[in-house]
């Protein structure tokens, strides 16, 4: 086919007119809101005899949010009665890969899955949770390759959106680092996912030590990931607590604030030395990345 330069270059001008009108659309509009940094940790990071001991602790040391487990189901009760007297509020319930994984090869298995993730996102929305983390699936628990596991993780996914919108609870997709997932490792791939299903109840988040594996860079993962970004794990590069190794969260923090983030940081990791020490102080030093980036 003979290509007419002319045309060619009338065509780029107007591609180039239709860009500037839609930045022009960018510009008009809402701003994010001002983000915020509520930090929120795993329940068993936290020292303590039971949750009333911990939750205790926590706000003392200036946290807003507690991350439950797969339990949460059966202690709805205790939760309940433990955070009426606080400020904590729950924030995700981290359970993996409830009765199966969403990807497996058995559809069986997938049917479990969607059925164990449903009750766990009715939880959720009772508990005023921002929702469940799931993975769909670790190394070694699927024989589908990525591009036959996608289009049924998709499918599956509306489904278990449309129950999330009714109960008010969300599925939070966790991208993972390759040694633990080859399915599933970036934010932005996350964030692709939740837009296809555009549903309320399909969300996503990140976590710092995957994100240091994976992702070129931490800003950049967050805002491609954007609207749909509801929930972060924090941990240092070594996966201990922030500031005991060299992670740095400025640049991932610049990225929640480009967002308008409002939802919690969780601590997800190990830690180096005496907790009652140490986390006070993992705490302080987020503060001061989060004021400095
Ligand atoms: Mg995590």
């Amino acid at each position: 086919m003979k290509v007419d330069r002319r045309e060619l270059l009338a065509g780029g001008a107007a591609t180039l007119a239709l860009a500037g009108s839609r930045r022009g659309a960018d510009a008009q509009a809402p701003k994010p809101p001002k983000a915020v940094l509520k930090l929120s940790s795993q329940e068993g990071i936290i020292p303590g005899r039971d949750l009333a001991e911990r939750v205790a602790k926590m706000e003392k040391w200036g946290f807003s949010g507690i991350e439950l487990g797969g339990d949460a189901g059966r202690r709805i009760e205790e939760v309940r009665k433990v955070l009426a007297n606080h400020k904590v509020k729950v924030s995700a319930l981290c359970v993996g890969t409830p009765g199966g994984t969403l990807i497996n090869d058995d559809p069986k298995v997938r049917r479990s899955a969607v059925d164990a993730i449903k009750e766990l996102l009715t939880v959720a929305g009772e508990l005023g949770s921002t929702g469940v983390i799931v993975v769909p699936a670790f190394n070694g628990q699927t024989k589908l390759e990525n591009r036959e596991a996608r289009p049924i993780l998709i499918d599956l996914l509306k489904e278990i959106g449309e129950h999330g919108a009714k109960v008010n609870g969300r599925l939070l997709l966790e991208p993972l680092n390759r040694g633990e997932a080859f399915f599933l490792r970036q934010l932005a791939d996350a964030g692709a996912m939740c837009r296809e299903v555009n549903s309320p109840g399909v969300a996503m988040m990140g976590d710092f030590y995957h994100m240091c594996i994976e992702e070129p860079s931490d800003m950049g993962a967050f805002v491609s990931a954007g609207q749909w970004l509801h929930h972060v794990h924090l941990a240092s590069r070594t996966r201990v607590m922030p500031g005991q190794d060299d992670r740095d969260f400025t640049n991932g923090f610049r990225g929640l604030k480009t967002i308008g983030y409002q939802d919690y940081c969780s601590l997800e990791c190990g830690c180096k030395g005496e907790r009652d020490m140490e986390i006070p102080k993992a705490a302080a030093f987020l503060r001061d990345q989060w004021a400095k980036s």
